[in-house]
């Protein structure tokens, strides 16, 4: 692996024959108790920004010979102010809405699928004529009437299904019924939202407040943590603190996260 650019809001490392391009979509902050833990439970003040939790929004592009995927597409003007940055940072990098083959998101939320359509309601990468959604969240998917433009262009995803050569999707539920990792050239595993604060490493056992199953959510990101270690494989995630992209290492009882650097 090695960092081959890195602007203000974008970082692309190259492994193999693929490059994976963090792309972020903006910074936003949640109320602390958006953690959950065990009776007693807070964040300290070093977790914390003011008084909120720090949540940085990312997608990933994956590039190579066979085409380019883009792993979710942010939250475009539907959530947040301040997010819905991924078009600037997409161009940032070099690259633009045309050039995307194929989107495969990580799951339905609204922070990874609103990016999907522009501020008038058309389709955001009019040549990605395959939309890649976990056969888990399609009805959630088809509910949501802002995606009616999409409809055309969904393809059921499934553990071990390929959306491009070289990118392989993990099951991952918990945090929503289908949420899906996908690892990258056996390398890199871009896994969505298993973590959404750095604490997490340190104290896996802690949730999310809007992880649909808290005690899944525990437990697929102990089972991928390990996998993780085991295989020496790279992480990124849509909420993980600058760059997105980073190794995984024990560090006592819990874990810790080594961002990638040139
Ligand atoms: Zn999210």
């Amino acid at each position: 692996m090695r960092v081959v650019r890195q602007t203000e809001h974008s970082l692309t490392v190259e492994l193999g024959d693929l490059t994976v391009t963090m792309l972020l979509d903006g910074d936003t902050v949640m109320v602390p108790d958006c953690l959950r833990g065990p009776e007693g439970f807070a964040p300290g003040p070093g977790d914390l920004v003011d008084g909120r939790l720090p949540l940085p929004v990312r997608a990933f592009l994956v590039q190579g010979r066979e085409g380019c995927m883009l792993i979710d597409t942010g939250a475009g003007r539907a959530w947040h102010k301040g997010l819905g940055q991924l078009g600037a940072a997409l161009a940032e990098a070099g690259s633009g809405p045309q050039e995307v083959d194929v989107v495969a998101l990580t799951h339905t939320h609204i922070d990874h699928l609103s990016g999907l359509v522009d501020e008038d309601g058309g389709l955001a990468f009019p040549n990605a004529d395959r939309i890649y959604v976990a056969t888990e969240e399609l009805m959630a998917f088809r509910a949501e009437p802002r995606m009616i433009p999409v409809l055309p262009r969904l393809v059921p995803l499934e553990q071990g299904d390929g959306p491009l050569p070289g990118v392989v999707a993990v099951n991952a539920p918990g945090h929503s019924p289908g949420h899906m990792a996908f690892l990258v050239e056996g390398r890199l595993l871009v896994w969505g939202d298993l973590v959404h604060h750095p604490l997490q490493f340190a104290r896996p056992e802690v949730t999310w407040k809007f992880d649909e199953d808290p005690d899944m959510a525990r437990s697929t990101r102990a089972a991928l943590f390990d996998r993780a270690l085991a295989a020496g494989w790279l992480v990124a995630g849509a909420h993980l603190p600058h760059p997105g992209i980073g190794r995984l290492e024990r560090d006592g009882a819990g874990y810790s996260f080594h961002p990638v650097t040139r």
